[in-house]
């Protein structure tokens, strides 16, 4: 039987290895993980992460051939194939702080599967790496190898949060890197064989190790740059009198376009987009390539600006100043069917309300209060200026609360802000809603949810990004 281990139980590592566990009954699957708490959630009835399907999935497969253990050496020593899934954030500190990948989390499991192993090991590289990173893993692995011998894959993962299970079962294509040597080539052989039970052939893409590794970098980087180009116009359509939806229909038309992934926003977020671009940035950097770094910069910049573009919207309308005025905050997480914070642009439009001194009332169906009240307190990075920013003061902290449902969140508010684009948000009963709040009663779309006609019949000033301007809203000076 094929001993497969997973190092890193989370977002990634969970789903993944289930998915797998479900579609090879003949493969013992061990995720390990050094968070004592994450690993009795995925052994318990509330798994630690929400993903539509996945709990059927995990019930299926847990005891039969899926294991979550904190056993982390013991299921490392024994595995024939060990995926890497650990998490590699951005530097905050050192050289390329604010830019380059954090590889501490992967250095201290590679030199731990050195310490253990007793026989030779095939290693995957499931996380999001900077380009070469197999070569690091490769001298660590080998420095002190006692005669065993490591094949180092790059396997990248381009599931997305809130479809993971659906994206695993069907993905658009299945990216395996490897060595162009004879023992390279068995490995990726090796790995293939696994997805083939359930992917078919022709979507199972293999390619040396740094293509596999940039592809990751370089498809999220295009995603990102498609969400930063939809918001980029959304600005324009404001200005003149366009309609950003009718600009992406008519441009997602052509088929070398295409329609996904056009939806104007608040802006993206999310714990890979920025990572990752500001992590191509870095490579880039260090390969002389700056006109190249400034292109993908632009990236994360445009997205910056459509989040204080958005506050500056709210606070504008609402004649200059929303102190001491109850707004209520409906989504925090970073998009819908996830209950990740990570990068979630309501953080940032939160912190920019707050600093105007609003009392903020929060609803999101999937995130806990001590997740926001984390969120929120938390330094924020400034990657272009590397500095830590000041965290919340006990003040600001009494300025937020977090409510039930968006009827308890709304009520006597002056304004709504929906910055997530959860489906009960569009089926909300807006008359009872416009009933309770403070008069003019303000609703900012940020993810244009709402039919913004059909509220300001109830009598709502709308604010829908990218659309023709509510006469209140434009006759208002935006300060963006
Ligand atoms: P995560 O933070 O949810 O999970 C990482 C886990 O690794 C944590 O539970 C942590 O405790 C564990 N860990 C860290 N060091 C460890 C060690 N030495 N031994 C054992 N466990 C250890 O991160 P994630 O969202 O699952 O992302 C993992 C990687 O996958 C990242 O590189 C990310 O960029 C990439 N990725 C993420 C997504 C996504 O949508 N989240 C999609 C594709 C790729």
């Amino acid at each position: 039987m094929v001993k497969i281990c997973c190092i890193g139980a989370g977002y990634v590592g969970g789903p993944t290895m289930a998915v797998i566990a479900l579609n090879c009954p003949s493969i013992e699957v061990a995720v390990v993980d050094i968070s004592v708490s994450r690993i009795s959630a995925w052994n318990g009835d509330q798994l630690p992460i929400y993903e539509p399907g996945l709990d059927e999935v995990v019930k299926q497969c847990r005891g039969k051939n899926l294991f979550f253990s904190t056993n982390v050496e013991k299921h490392v020593s024994e595995a024939d194939i060990i995926f890497v899934s650990v998490n590699t954030p951005t530097k905050t500190r050192g050289l390329g702080a604010g830019k380059a990948a954090d590889l501490t989390y992967w250095e201290s499991a590679a030199r731990m599967i050195a310490d253990v192993s007793k026989s030779n090991k095939i290693v995957v590289e499931k996380s999001t790496v900077p380009v070469k990173t197999a070569e690091a893993i490769e001298r660590i692995l080998t420095h002190n190898s006692k005669g065993i011998k490591y094949q180092i894959l790059s396997n990248p993962e381009f599931l997305a949060e809130g479809t993971a299970i659906q994206d695993l079962f069907n993905p658009d294509r299945v990216l395996i890197g490897g060595r162009e040597t004879p023992e390279g080539f068995k490995a990726i052989q090796a790995l293939k064989d696994i997805y083939a039970h359930w992917v078919p052939e022709d979507r199972i893409i293999t390619t040396n190790l740094w293509s596999a590794e940039l592809s990751k970098l370089a498809a999220n980087a295009f995603l990102a740059q498609r969400i930063s180009s939809v918001n980029a116009m959304s600005a324009l359509c404001e200005a003149t009198g366009a309609d950003v939806s009718q600009v992406s229909h008519a441009v997602g038309k052509d088929s070398r376009i295409g329609p996904k992934f056009l939806n104007a926003s608040v802006g993206f977020g999310g714990s890979c987009f920025q990572k990752d671009i500001l992590n191509l940035v870095y490579i880039c950097e260090c390969n002389g390539l700056p006109e190249v770094a400034n292109y993908w910069k632009q990236v994360i910049k445009v997205n910056d600006y459509q989040k204080n573009r958005f506050v500056n919207r709210v606070v504008s309308s609402m004649f200059n100043t929303v102190s001491g005025k109850k707004i209520a905050i409906l989504g925090f997480a970073f998009k819908k069917d996830t209950g990740d914070t990570r990068e979630t642009p309501a953080i940032d439009v939160c912190k920019g309300l707050l600093g105007d001194k609003a009392r903020l009332s929060i609803y999101d169906p999937q995130v806990t209060e001590d997740q926001i009240q984390r969120d929120l307190a938390m330094n924020k990075f400034d990657w272009d200026h590397p500095i830590h920013l000041q965290p919340m003061s006990p003040t600001t902290v009494k300025q937020v609360s977090v409510a039930w449902d968006a009827y308890a969140a709304t009520k006597d508010a002056h304004a709504l802000c929906i910055l997530t684009e959860w489906d009960e948000f569009k089926t909300l009963d807006y008359e009872r809603i416009f009933d309770n709040m403070q008069k003019p009663a303000f609703v900012f779309d940020g993810r244009n949810v709402v039919n913004a006609e059909t509220l300001r019949e109830i009598g709502f000033i709308v604010y829908s990004i990218g659309k023709p301007l509510d006469p209140w809203v434009k006759n208002m000076p935006a300060v963006a």
